[in-house]
């Protein structure tokens, strides 16, 4: 079975729609076919500034969150990145094989430093695609779920992989990026020009999965749509309605056709009014189910120390084979 490894932010009390619809709706599905692993990146979470006590409920939540979308714990092996020490580890050494300037050419560094200026971000800010190398190249990675804006961190760990391999010995193997066509980018709701994002979208432009629903319908029915007034699924001259019809579609499990079509002499208030139904239908049990979990602090701990134990066996035996490859001496 192709092993895959994908990792999710705790950096929100909520996920948001475009984490499930380009990731982690994939996570579910390829759980029946693959060796799947999956990890809530702590780690990840402390570059850009944070406060220990909400890291620590965001972690929870995340992980209450991913179970009641439906990743099961007996199928996957579901943890915490910071319980594998592994992942810090690894990540020293790729760090060695990655040029100053490649490592500056990524867009997301860009983007996440705008506000404040690469001056003010954090080196772990700049080295976390190295970091993320290291998340999949220690599983042996087959296929990575993500959305679009990971495709560039995929192409670093690629040329990572490959370097590493040619220079020490065949080591790792190439991971591809697994990318869903229709669903790859949800956008913001208030700037359809940017990607929904946990830490960077407003709150009015924000689907969040456990926020009041209520909160969501209004945000759905006051989201910004195009000029003219036909429904078209046209993403370059009208991304705001594009985006709603993907969501629909994505949602309801009808095409996009089917919806123009439906549509079709209706108003934007129509559509809108129809989507913040299906969406709140979508959001009711995930919430109820992510209380549940919540509910519950022991289960939830027992069931991660079983997770970091699973995955710790598969990331000491890559560490241990890249220490030995680079050189290091091992400790009798
Ligand atoms: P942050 O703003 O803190 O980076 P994020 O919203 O980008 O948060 P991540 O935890 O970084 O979320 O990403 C988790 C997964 O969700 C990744 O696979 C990422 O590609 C995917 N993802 C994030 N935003 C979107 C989006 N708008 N559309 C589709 N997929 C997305
Ligand atoms: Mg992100």
């Amino acid at each position: 079975r192709p092993r895959v490894l994908s990792g999710i932010q705790p950096t929100a009390d909520s996920f948001h729609l475009g984490n499930y619809l380009g990731a982690v709706r994939n996570w579910v599905t390829m759980q029946d076919t693959c060796d799947a692993y999956y990890m809530v990146v702590d780690l990840h979470a402390i570059t850009a500034g944070h406060d220990a006590k909400v890291l620590r409920d965001r972690t929870r939540v995340s992980l209450a969150q991913l179970l009641a979308f439906g990743i099961d714990p007996t199928r996957s092996t579901l943890f915490i990145q910071s319980h594998v020490p592994e992942h810090a580890q690894l990540g020293w050494v790729l760090s060695c094989i990655t040029g100053f300037g490649e490592a500056s050419r990524m867009t997301q560094f860009k983007d996440k430093s705008a506000k404040q200026g690469a001056e003010r971000s954090s080196v772990g800010l700049f080295t976390y695609p190295i970091l993320q190398a290291a998340d999949i190249l220690l599983y042996q990675a087959d296929a990575v779920p993500v959305g679009e804006d990971q495709r560039q961190h995929l192409e670093l760990t690629r040329d990572l992989a490959q370097r590493f391999n040619h220079l020490f010995g065949k080591t790792f193997t190439l991971p591809e990026a697994y990318i869903p066509k229709a669903t790859a980018k949800i956008l913001d709701l208030q700037d359809p020009t940017a990607k929904m994002s946990k830490s960077s979208s407003s709150p009015t432009g924000l689907l969040e999965i456990m926020e009041d629903k209520a909160r969501s319908a209004k945000k759905i029915k006051s989201a910004v749509t195009d000029t003219g007034r036909e429904i078209l699924f046209d993403p370059e001259d009208k991304p705001g309605v594009s985006n709603l019809l993907t969501i629909y579609s994505a949602l309801s499990g009808r095409t996009i056709e089917d919806l123009v079509t439906a549509y079709a002499g209706k108003g934007y208030g129509d559509l809108k009014k129809d989507l913040a139904e299906v969406f709140v239908d979508f959001v009711t049990p995930i919430q109820a189910a992510t209380r549940e979990y919540l509910d519950d602090p022991a289960q939830l701990d027992k069931m991660l120390a079983i997770g970091a134990e699973k995955a710790r066996a598969v990331a000491s035996q890559t560490l241990a084979a890249v220490y030995d490859h680079v050189g290091f001496i091992p400790a009798k």
